[in-house]
């Protein structure tokens, strides 16, 4: 029995409680995927997932409600985090904004990585595409993109997950899977699956 959270500040919240559900079908696994806001709901948590949505937001509201430290403690004890397209904001070690620069805003800071918000620009604010991602087989992963970041510079430990072109757009570090895109947006559940293995540390 695994117990999974949706960070539930902001965002799509559903569409990734929903997604986990059938992730959790998939692989016969028993568990329950509930929204959490508080620290003493998130402590115990065997997974944690950090939306989409606005990730100044998510700093914002997270350092009101003390969630920050909660979460870092989580990982510390390697309990496995997943963040997909502001919640790829969130875990960064750096963030800037392609259009204003560096921003300062509050983030867990956990994952080596760079990330550079709303990379894709105007005229490809919203997109979808076509994927390759080695670790999930050979099928091609539809991402799909909503002003979405990019990840620019990565640091150590930091394995390159899937590419667009040539820019990284998922990573894996150690116990942090970061996209991003938004897998939750798709009916296609290997992302989760593969969350759902790394909680099981089956890979
Ligand atoms: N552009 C948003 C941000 O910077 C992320 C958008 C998203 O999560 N779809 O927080």
């Amino acid at each position: 029995m695994v117990t999974i959270g949706v960070l539930g500040l902001q965002g799509d919240l559903e569409e990734h409680v929903d997604i986990t559900e059938n992730a959790l079908e998939k692989l016969s696994l028993k568990g329950e995927v509930l929204v959490v806001k508080k620290p003493e709901e998130i402590e115990g948590l065997d997974g944690l997932i950090i939306t989409g949505g606005e990730s100044t937001v998510f700093g914002k509201v997270s350092s009101r409600l003390n969630v920050f430290s909660t979460i870092k403690q989580l990982s510390s004890k390697k309990v496995p985090l997943f963040g997909t397209c502001a919640g790829l904001i969130v875990f960064a070690r750096n963030v800037y904004d392609r259009v204003v620069g560096e921003i300062n805003q509050p983030t867990l800071g956990l994952l080596n990585v760079t990330v550079s918000r709303n990379y894709f620009g105007r005229q490809r604010e919203s997109f979808e595409t076509d994927l390759l991602v080695p670790i999930l087989g050979d099928k091609p992963f539809k991402g799909v993109f909503i002003r979405a970041p990019a990840i620019e510079e990565i640091g150590e430990n930091v394995e390159i997950l899937a590419r667009l072109e040539d820019i990284v757009v998922a990573v894996r570090q150690e116990n942090i899977l970061a996209t991003a895109f938004h897998p939750e947006l798709t009916d296609d559940t290997r992302f989760h699956e593969y969350f759902l293995k790394i909680i099981l540390q089956e890979t």
